[in-house]
């Protein structure tokens, strides 16, 4: 049975890739330099895969930034802001290329980088394609070449992986009006011809054109865009085979296009959907034609060791149906989304051997799917049995491990009751009291959270974690930067004040440092974005919350004042989404788990004098799925996770959230019934119109649009926030509208942040005084509702 692999990592497993190319922006190392690291990851990567024994591996996935921008170039889809900085000569490629990334900004050029955009539902962010109506494409990089020849001199005949063209055009953006980007498909076509016969006279036998639109809810004309493009491809190259690569979803409807397409090998995600194989299965045309069936049976997109007896299961239908030869066997989906190798997690300390015996990253993903193929094999099988047994004894210790089953936390989930779901009294009769015991002024200033993480902080944290410092000498020195805060504050004139989050490294890896059910890795990177990389947490087990995880620096913070500190947490969808999840149970059930140890702090925050609580989700909407039709049911247990852990409150205390990055026109709805007291979001780059839905929809409860953008060091003017808040009270009551940032403060500095927060102090006053009020909310009357 035919392995292989339909794409690896690129960062290079001690994340090279990330050094050279930063250093090459910061200019300390050459083009050479960077091209010479490139060489030796992908000659690294096409080894390890080797060794692995898999049999066609990929080329073509390495990128030095973002596959969709390599894309891009080679299609000669260059926006013409850039084309200045074209001059024929091929040298100028990387420059045009990071420009496009990242933008340019010396010796009197100033150009805007290219928009950029989450990968589906994935972490990883492409970027854009951008077209005009008369789009024009050529071939300009070669890269696709280059990287095949490379690999071809190692001795190794690749597989090139391509961004199949209907996706690619999918993924971009009509940059003018009057035409839409499907209709370039005649123009781009010949460009992919011309190259998938250069490939194919240089010896390519197997390509992998990559089409994960087919997984999502598809027009009639994007349909026949899938039709036309592979019947063009067909004939004018009829013999080179092409593996259609989908990904990330079911097929459904689109299985019958999918399959009757003429191409070699159909690639399914078994993983996300494994219904599609019985699908396609029972499809005769497929199953008499001689087209081969890619069967995507490891994870590529999480970290547990694959379940060798169901996997086996599947190949046995698709053999008995298929016939051996018929068959390949490969991960889900690329392994950029993996970390690189589990074998560099030495630390036991970090990880136990118990819990590393249940994971598996791309290096070890790729040994599963060659032992898979072992085992399927008559001849081979006698000699694999001892993996078999290893893998069973690793699956059933997961299925059975005290580690991860806390018999009292699944009790607890199963024993939730609806009521748990919801604040005692609605919220205008929240509002009410609220008013009342809280006596804010109207249009309350208040932070996001987090304050600028100098050094210094950085460096506090980074000791202590090694054990430079001791546990008290610690919390003296975080208690210092907290008081520090609210005296500032105090001075700056905020109402509602933050403790500064200056304890926390990251909003999600702090919680589950303190939530049981969590591990941590050491090397367990994956790329976000260019040089960009996160090391999302792990969840193994069954969640709970051992001791209270932020109680003691709220509660010191509000110490040191008379006004009201805001508790800071995050919330269960943010925790779940920004980390990798155990595949062992529902989605939903880890949610709630979480939701009830969130529910348990804020109900400790409560007890111990906290009036003001807010729960971070700006990951809500990322969680959504790809199709519409699963939207309903994802939206339903994210609103009611969130309800879970906000809840258990009192009606006086008042409940705030926080979304940032998030578009809300088609969720509003959704957004309205998590039903927080106050909403906190982004909305100044837009210019308050991501306020439109919350106006559309007669948002009911209170919200702050953030007045200035926080990812950049410019000091707003106070006219200028001013203008903003008179825009959002064209649609927002003024007893609703909260006066702050778009998002927290930590990437800034304090200086400006200081001159900003004053303005932003400033701008809230002069409207007070426009509305006659400098009194608090309660005893103001001037308000339509
Ligand atoms: N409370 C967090 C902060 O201020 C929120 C961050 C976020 O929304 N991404 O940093
Ligand atoms: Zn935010």
């Amino acid at each position: 049975m035919i392995t292989h692999n339909l794409g690896y990592p690129r960062i290079g497993s001690k994340r090279e890739l990330k050094r050279a190319s930063e250093q090459y922006w910061a200019g300390t190392i050459t083009k050479e330099e960077l091209a010479l690291v490139s060489r030796q990851i992908r000659t690294q990567n096409w080894k390890i895969q080797q060794n692995a024994g898999i049999e066609l591996i990929p080329s073509n996935d390495f990128s030095l930034y973002d596959h969709v921008l390599d894309t891009s170039l080679m299609l000669g889809a260059i926006p013409e802001r850039y084309h200045v900085l074209i001059d024929g000569i091929s040298s100028k490629e990387l420059d045009i290329y990071f420009a496009m990334a990242r933008g340019v900004q010396k010796e009197g050029v100033d150009i805007v980088a290219s928009e950029m955009t989450k990968w589906f539902d994935t972490n990883y962010h492409y970027i854009v394609p951008e077209f005009v109506k008369n789009q024009k494409f050529y071939r300009y990089s070669e890269k696709a070449i280059i990287e095949f020849e490379e690999a071809k001199q190692l001795g190794i005949l690749t597989k090139p992986v391509l961004v199949g063209p209907v996706s690619y055009l999918l993924l971009g953006k009509e940059k003018e009006e009057g035409f839409s980007r499907i209709d370039l498909l005649d123009q781009l076509l010949p460009v992919y011809i011309d190259i998938l016969q250069d490939l194919e006279s240089r010896g390519a036998t197997w390509v992998q054109l990559d089409e994960p639109f087919l997984v999502m809810d598809l027009t009639q004309k994007e349909r026949e865009a899938f039709e036309v493009a592979y019947q063009k491809i067909r004939k004018a190259l009829p013999h080179l085979k092409i593996l259609l690569a989908t990904y990330f979803e079911c097929s459904g409807e689109n299985i019958h296009t999918t399959v009757a397409l003429p191409v070699d090998c159909i690639h399914l995600d078994l993983v996300r959907c494994p219904s599609q194989l019985s699908d396609i299965l029972a499809i005769d045309s497929f199953v008499a034609s001689e087209k081969f069936l890619s069967l995507g049976l490891v994870d590529g997109r999480n970290i547990w060791k694959n379940d060798f007896t169901k996997s086996l299961r599947f190949i046995e239908n698709a053999v008995t149906v298929l016939g051996e030869n018929r068959v390949l066997l490969a991960p889900s989906c690329s392994l950029l989304h993996s970390p690189c190798d589990l074998d560099l997690e030495k630390n036991e300390a970090v990880l136990s051997l118990e819990i590393k015996n249940w994971m598996a990253f791309a290096k070890q993903k790729l040994s599963e799917v060659v032992v898979l193929s072992k085992l399927s094999g008559a001849s081979t099988f006698a000699e694999y049995t001892n993996q078999l047994l290893e893998n069973q004894q690793a699956v059933e210790s997961r299925k059975v491990s005290a580690l991860i089953h806390r018999p009292a936390v699944k009790q607890r989930v199963a024993s939730v009751q609806k009521a748990d779901f919801s604040r005692e009294k609605s919220f205008a009769e929240r509002q009410a009291i609220q008013l009342k015991t809280l006596n804010l002024p109207l249009f309350p200033t208040t932070t996001i959270g987090s304050f600028p993480q100098t050094a210094d902080v950085r460096q506090l944290r980074a000791r202590y974690k090694k054990g430079e410092i001791s546990h008290e000498n610690y919390v003296k020195q975080i208690e210092d930067a907290i008081a520090l805060s609210i005296e500032w504050q105090e001075e700056i004139g905020l109402d509602v004040l933050v403790h500064g989050e200056f304890e926390r490294n990251d909003m999600v890896e702090y919680f589950g440092e303190q939530l049981s059910g969590y591990v941590f890795t050491q090397n367990g990177w994956v790329q976000s974005y260019g040089s960009r990389c996160v090391k999302p947490p792990v969840i193994y087990g069954d969640v709970e919350r051992p001791v209270p995880m932020t109680v003691q620096w709220s509660t010191f913070a509000q110490s040191k004042t008379q006004k009201y500190v805001k508790g800071m947490l995050t919330g269960p969808i943010t925790i779940l989404q920004w980390s990798f999840v155990r595949d062992d149970q529902p989605r939903k059930d880890t949610a709630y788990q979480i939701a009830l140890a969130i529910r348990d702090e804020v109900v400790d925050l409560e007890k111990e004098g906290i009036k003001i609580i807010q729960i971070d989700e700006p990951a809500i909407r990322e969680g959504l799925p790809l199709r519409k039709a699963n939207a309903e049911a994802y939206l339903n247990w994210a609103v009611n996770a969130f309800r879970l852990s906000a809840s258990g409150v009192r009606n006086e205390t008042q409940i705030h959230t926080h979304m940032c990055y998030s578009e809300f026109n088609d969720i509003i709805e959704h957004i309205a019934a998590l039903d927080a007291d106050v909403i906190t979001i982004e909305t100044s780059r837009s210019q308050m119109e991501l306020l439109d839905a919350f106006a559309e929809f007669k948002y009911p409860n209170e919200i702050g649009p953030g007045v200035y953008d926080i990812h950049s060091p410019r000091v707003p003017s106070v006219t200028e926030m001013e203008i903003l808040l008179k825009k959002a009270l064209e649609v927002i009551p003024a007893r609703n509208l909260w006066v702050n940032p778009d998002c927290g403060l930590k990437t800034r500095h304090w200086e400006e942040t200081e001159k900003a927060l004053k303005n932003m102090v400033a701008a809230s006053e002069n409207l007070r005084e426009l509305h006659g009020s400098t009194q608090s909310v309660a005893d103001y009357d001037g308000f339509s509702l």
